[in-house]
């Protein structure tokens, strides 16, 4: 029966991280994959969440099935993340929160949820952007459009022809939005930008869907959130997708959530609804572990005042390499101008480095970076600069 099943092609990212594993050279680096490290080149987990953990194990007392939806003081707490507190929409029971594995499982639901109940839609994503997004919305059949968003030259946002293509876009379709920290280009809208993109979503009547994977690594949690604070100015609908991987550190216990925002309560809980049945055709209900922690470090004003303090620093330290980065290369003699690196936002960036240029420092450098040139600035570290930058020069004389 399967003997007429080709491989699949290796994960642009994830497959990288396979070969990074086998590569036997002590001094490799692998600048590839989005996760955080320290100056020491680790991924410790948070003090916080240390905290929060040792607090669980003491008070857990079952290991039954959460609800379909996850925990209720969960959901609450991430709602109060994404909106700020008072929010009206908070009030007026507007929206609703789903508890998903990470946030490829919201993205996966919210894909489901939009190929059922708006099956006319397509879906648009900017060019370039996360190499998941296209899988996730191809894989339950939904059409994906691109937009245009990068200037590779001026290696800018290029925010003239962003609003040419999406002033193409329908009624009825669906528009993707990286909330802060774009993935992998490492250029956000400006507040002003936000605000005329909030205006035409609102001329032209598509539905926004918030990917925010990386609040608090760009300016703060509540800097992060202007973007999609401010469509909720303008438009009355709205799908959230959020992840707790990155600014908690908790990449491998599978936490995010899916939020949905309504005009009205009635119709947040009718959709509601459909969402639930979209979770519970595919993994029934969430893993409890990571979001019990995130719940107890955002409800305690101890834990949240720590993990506030270990958020900026990641935030300040990823700052700082992109600096000291750019310095660097300078000081190697590189005369290609790397200035921009220091002027974005969260993880990444587009290096603007070939196709060729990144086989090479991945054969004779033992560097690996993503195909497409994006750098995960998160994974520089003071003791592997003089290395990588050595060999970014190596390969830009050749
Ligand atoms: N969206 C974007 C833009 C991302 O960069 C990522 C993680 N790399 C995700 C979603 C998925 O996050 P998670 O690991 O929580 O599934």
């Amino acid at each position: 029966m399967f003997e007429h099943i080709q491989a699949a092609p290796a994960d642009p990212i994830l497959g990288l991280s396979d070969a990074f594993r086998q590569d036997t050279n002590p001094n490799k680096i692998n600048l590839g994959v989005g996760v955080y490290k320290d100056e020491q080149g680790a991924t410790p987990i948070l003090k916080s969440v240390k905290q929060a953990e040792e607090r669980l194990v003491d008070d857990e007392n079952t290991k039954s099935y959460l609800s379909i939806e996850g925990e209720k003081a969960y959901r609450s707490a991430v709602k109060a993340l994404l909106f700020g507190k008072d929010h009206d929409i908070i009030a007026k029971n507007r929206a609703h929160t789903a508890h998903t594995p990470g946030g490829t499982g919201a993205l996966r639901v919210a894909a489901e949820f939009i190929k059922k109940h708006l099956p006319e839609a397509t879906i648009w994503v900017s060019n370039p952007t996360w190499a998941n997004h296209q899988a996730v919305f191809q894989s339950v059949g939904l059409e994906v459009g691109s937009y245009a968003y990068y200037d590779a030259n001026a290696k800018t946002l290029d925010f003239e022809s962003m609003l040419a293509s999406l002033s193409q876009v329908p009624e009825g379709d669906v528009v993707l939005f990286h909330g802060c920290c774009h993935n992998p280009t490492g250029i956000d809208p400006t507040p002003a930008q936000w605000q005329q993109l909030a205006k035409l979503a609102s001329k032209q009547g598509f539905l926004p869907l918030f990917d925010f994977a990386y609040q608090g690594f760009g300016n703060g949690l509540e800097e992060d959130a202007i973007g999609l604070r401010t469509f909720l100015e303008e438009t009355p609908e709205m799908l959230i997708a959020n992840s707790f991987s990155k600014n908690f550190g908790l990449y491998n216990e599978r936490v995010g959530a899916l939020t949905i925002v309504a005009e009205t309560a009635e119709q947040a809980s009718a959709a509601f609804t459909q969402i639930k049945r979209c979770a519970r055709t595919n993994y029934s209900n969430p893993p409890s572990h990571g979001a019990a922690v995130v719940t107890e470090i955002l409800t305690d004003d101890q834990l949240r005042s720590l993990w506030e303090m270990e958020l900026a620093s990641m935030r300040q330290r990823i700052q700082e390499m992109r600096t000291l980065f750019v310095n660097t290369l300078r000081a190697k003699g590189v005369e290609q101008d790397f200035s921009f690196i220091s002027k974005q936002q969260g993880m990444f960036s587009f290096s603007g480095l070939t196709p060729d240029q990144v086989a090479s420092l991945k054969e004779d450098h033992a560097i690996y970076i993503v195909g497409s040139g994006r750098l995960n600035v998160a994974g520089m570290t003071k003791n592997n600069m003089e290395q990588l930058c050595e060999a970014i020069a190596a390969v830009l004389s050749k």
